[in-house]
Parts: C-alpha cells; sequence; structure tokens
C-alpha cells in the first residue's frame, strides 16, 4: 500500500487527478489494483490532503461525527433531534471517552444515528471541517460529499452494533 500511494503521489505531481473515487477507480482498474483497496486509498488521500488545512482550524470551528455502533449495548441514550444524547452511564464506553476528550478541546461532538442525518447537522450548523469516524462505505460516501476538510478514521471493526475504533489514532487527529 506504502508503494501503491508513493505511486499515486507522483502521477498526482504529474498532473493525474483523483479528486473523486470513481476517477481513482478507474485508474487503478488499468493497473490491475482491485476495488477493494481502492476506498482505503481514497479516504487516505483525502485525509492527506486534508491534514494541515485541518489541523489549522480551531476545534470550536470543527465538527466530530460518532457512529451509533461505537456506543456499548448497554446505551441509555435517548435519541433526539440532535442524534443520540449520552448520558455518561458507562466510563468503559468509547462513545464516551472520545466525546468528553473533543468537548473539553471546543468541538461540537454528534452521535450519529445514521448517514443522512450527518449532511443535515452540517447544513445546520456549518463547521469549517469535520472528523468522523465510520465504517469504510460511509466514509467515502462523506468523502464524495463534503467540500470542507475532512478526517476520516475506520473502525477497527464494522457492523450495526458494537463495534470498535482505535482510540489513540481518534486522538491524535483532534
Ligand atoms: S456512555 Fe453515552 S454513548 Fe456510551 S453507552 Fe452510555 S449513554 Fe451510550
Amino acid at each position: 500500500m506504502v508503494y501503491l500511494k508513493k505511486f499515486i503521489q507522483d502521477l498526482i505531481e504529474m498532473g493525474a487527478d483523483f479528486s473523486t473515487k470513481k476517477a481513482l477507480k478507474r485508474s487503478m482498474k488499468l493497473i490491475g489494483i482491485g476495488p477493494e483497496n481502492v476506498d482505503r486509498l481514497y479516504i487516505e488521500f483525502k485525509n492527506d490532503h486534508y491534514r494541515e488545512k485541518f489541523k489549522s482550524i480551531e476545534p470550536k470551528y470543527k465538527m466530530l461525527f460518532l457512529p451509533q455502533c461505537l456506543r456499548t449495548t448497554r446505551c441509555k441514550a435517548p435519541i433526539t433531534e440532535a442524534g443520540y444524547k449520552c448520558v455518561k452511564c458507562s466510563q468503559d464506553c468509547k462513545v464516551y471517552a472520545i466525546k468528553a476528550k473533543a468537548e473539553k478541546m471546543g468541538y461540537r461532538v454528534f452521535i450519529s444515528p445514521g448517514g443522512s442525518m450527518n449532511f443535515n447537522v452540517i447544513k445546520k450548523f456549518r463547521p469549517k471541517a469535520v472528523i468522523g469516524v465510520a465504517c469504510m462505505k460511509e466514509l467515502v460516501l462523506a468523502a464524495e460529499e463534503l467540500r470542507i476538510p475532512m478526517q476520516g478514521v475506520e473502525l477497527l471493526k464494522s457492523g450495526c452494533v458494537a463495534t470498535d475504533v482505535n482510540l489513540e489514532h481518534v486522538f491524535s487527529l483532534l
């Protein structure tokens, strides 16, 4: 993957445009790279592309999106118009850990019931940048739609419940 990224970066420097997943997918197909690697590459490129800009924006202008599937299975959070409202019922919960740290820094945090609601929230609050934890499919959907700096963190284990994420990875990007 590292060599492939370097190869693509060289192509970008030569003028190739991989700003959409479709463009990247077509080009990768030509050199025999399967679709399973394209999504991950696409998100890595978006993250690299926006990293410095994202860092330069103050947390109070940024939003963090966490997936509802990252909650514990005993979650007591009620669903509201503003997503799930964490009631801090579990010290072991990764949603709680990430939310507490991000809010202390100044982020607006949204525990998302689903992708379409995220875009409504972005329209409403107009953040200057976003960071999202999600499965690869949701990250790609967001990356294709967003026109502001973003950072995407893929879940370690996806699914509809009891998913997982690398906390240190998320904290390092905040
Ligand atoms: S700490 Fe919050 S998000 Fe986590 S299980 Fe409890 S209410 Fe749900």
